[in-house]
């Protein structure tokens, strides 16, 4: 890092001008927001046409009256635009409500009352159950594992995954261990996609507990930044191939593809896990919302239906994070006071600043009106243990309170870090 290399005098001159930048910066009385990675407004119109949908229509394809109760497993016609891009066969992928989330939740849930297909007693049994953490990863996947005391252990993220070598020896070895978090494609928050090698070893390596699952958002499976999408793997093909088909559940939903948290969500299994959840998503509900799901049916039509409107969220969303590279390239680059990950896909960049630092940046930026994600957030218990990851989300504010944004956090990324050098 540059400031290494600097003596005591341009060291003090260097944090007196990235001082005085953050004075004038405080003085805009900033109120800007770089949190939670929402879809902007203009992203939200280009579903609008869904608040007309389905106007008079209420039967699907094969005359389901969408009114009515029932149908559990969701309506045939969205699972199947949705196994389409998902790489789901039909008869393995439920359609539920608004939030994948809440699936997640309920698996979880239900695993530690009633054991998943595979458990030899309910997971609350057990004397400790542990779930591995790729990190940085997505903090409410933490906040769920957290919240039912199920201990966290962090693994490694690399650019093409989860560290598959730390994870193999720890699941091998340890029959506590029960799931492992993960994001595949464009994962929250470094944008990795894992590789086919990765994903080989997850669904095969020995595992001690029988009842191991994979949880596999794939939040972002049809949401490139690029023209070209990465495959979405045939998780659940491999893993049978391998000798374990109950290994992965899928979950994905419409809520950065249509509107956020009132779109479409689904699970995807093998049969049994299937019959297994549906068994017990059956003594919560009697039937997902239809016509919602029957909304999204008639908005796209088909898989290219989607993939044509996720063109659309391409360009509104990929000049935000080219603006985001940018600056951090002309403020950060030539100093090497960073480091952040170039996303092809997703929601979010992952910066690493100089270590011990990322609280204060965040402290800084939050004193001049910018707000960043919590230090910490990407990691479980929110604990960075370099102190040193900040995640950025550009969805939600417009290019030029963007721009605004990020050259005020590289001001609190210099000014930080000459007062860490001078401490
Ligand atoms: N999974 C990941 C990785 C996310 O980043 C998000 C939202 O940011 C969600 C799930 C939330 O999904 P849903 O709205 O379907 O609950």
């Amino acid at each position: 890092m540059w400031i290494d290399s600097l003596g005591r005098e341009e060291l003090l001159a260097e944090h007196e001008r990235q001082a005085a930048k953050y004075a004038q910066l405080k003085a805009e009385k900033l109120a800007l927001d770089l949190t939670r990675g929402k879809p902007s407004p203009e992203q939200l119109d280009l579903s609008a046409e869904l608040l007309r949908l389905p106007g008079e229509e209420y039967r699907d394809a094969v005359g389901t009256d969408c009114r009515n109760y029932g149908g559990l497993e969701g309506l045939p016609e969205l699972r199947a635009i949705f196994g389409e891009l998902l790489n789901i066969p039909v008869g393995n992928l439920v359609a539920g409500n608004n939030a994948s989330l809440e699936m997640m939740h309920d698996l979880i849930v239900f695993s530690l009352l009633k054991g998943n297909p595979d458990s030899p007693q309910p997971w609350c049994r057990e004397e400790k159950i542990k779930f591995l953490c790729p990190s940085p990863g997505y903090d409410r996947h933490f906040a769920i594992t957290e919240q039912y005391g199920i201990e966290m252990i962090t693994v490694p993220m690399r650019e093409d995954g989860p560290d598959v070598h730390v994870i193999a020896e720890l699941v091998a070895n340890d029959a506590q261990i029960k799931g492992l978090w993960a994001v595949p494609n464009y994962a929250n928050p470094t944008g990795a996609v894992f590789s086919e090698e990765v994903v080989q070893a997850l669904v095969s390596m020995p595992t001690a507990a029988p009842d191991f699952r994979l949880f596999w958002d794939n939040a972002y499976a049809v949401h490139p930044l690029t023209e070209t999408v990465a495959p979405v793997l045939d998780v659940l093909g491999m893993a049978a191939a391998a000798g374990n088909p109950n290994r992965p559940l899928v979950f994905a939903s419409t809520s950065k593809i249509t509107f956020a948290g009132a779109g479409v969500c689904f699970f995807g299994a093998s049969t049994a896990n299937r019959s297994w959840y549906l068994g017990l998503l059956g003594k919560k509900t009697i039937g997902p919302d239809k016509i919602n799901q029957l909304r999204h049916v008639k908005f796209f039509g088909d898989a290219d239906g989607v993939r044509a409107h996720m063109a659309k969220h391409r360009e509104i969303l990929a000049p935000k994070f080219a603006l985001v590279q940018k600056i951090l390239e002309d403020r950060l680059g030539p100093p090497k006071a960073a480091s952040w990950t170039e996303p092809d896909g997703g929601y979010f960049i992952s910066m690493d600043v100089a270590d011990g630092t990322a609280a204060r940046v965040i402290e800084l930026a939050k004193d001049a009106g910018i707000a960043l994600t919590a230090a910490g957030s990407a990691f479980p218990y929110r604990i960075d243990p370099d102190d040193r990851n900040i995640r950025i989300a550009p969805s939600y504010p417009s290019l030029d309170e963007l721009s605004t944004a990020m050259d005020g956090v590289a001001t609190c990324v210099l000014l930080a870090a000459t007062e860490r050098a001078l401490s």
